[in-house]
């Protein structure tokens, strides 16, 4: 099991730090965040240490989104909230503070005030087809 020892989310899910455990599946593990944005925060991780989920392999990738998707609709009902964020942050400027892959689970309610500090401009139709193109080539590159 690849592990980081100064990796706080490593700490947890090998038990070496307490957490408020909800869930867990072969490649991941879901707990509380103990600093919730909204009641009902929880976060799901790998079992293994990768620092963004570009770096995981996809089965495990898939095992982590399975859990989400599976605890997210059961929080969502506990806390009675009416919708779902499902986030996942890579990279520190994306807004990821710990290095290790994580899924945020956070339950949202019509006006419970939280809002993405994100403008959003006007596509140019000709940019926007461009940029396709290229994204289409380099994945046929892969
Ligand atoms: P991010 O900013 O996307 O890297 O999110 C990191 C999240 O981990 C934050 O929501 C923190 O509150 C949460 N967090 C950090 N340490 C712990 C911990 N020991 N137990 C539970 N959640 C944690
Ligand atoms: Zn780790």
């Amino acid at each position: 099991m690849a592990r980081d020892e100064s990796c706080v989310f490593c700490k947890i899910t090998s038990g070496q730090l307490p957490c408020t455990r909800v869930a867990e599946s072969l490649h991941a593990f879901c707990f509380m965040d103990i600093n919730p944005i909204a009641v009902g925060h929880a976060l799901v991780v790998p079992r293994q240490h990768y620092e963004t989920v570009m770096e995981m392999p996809l089965e495990e990738a898939a095992d982590m989104f399975r859990l989400a998707v599976r605890v997210g609709p059961a929080l969502r009902e506990v806390v009675a909230a009416e919708g779902l964020n499902i986030l996942q942050n890579n990279g520190r400027c994306a807004g990821q503070v710990v290095g290790h892959v994580h899924v945020h689970l956070i339950p949202r309610r019509t006006g419970d005030g939280l809002r993405w500090p994100w403008p959003a401009t006007k596509a140019d139709p000709k940019e926007l087809a461009r940029l396709a193109e290229k994204v289409i080539s380099q994945l046929e590159g892969l």
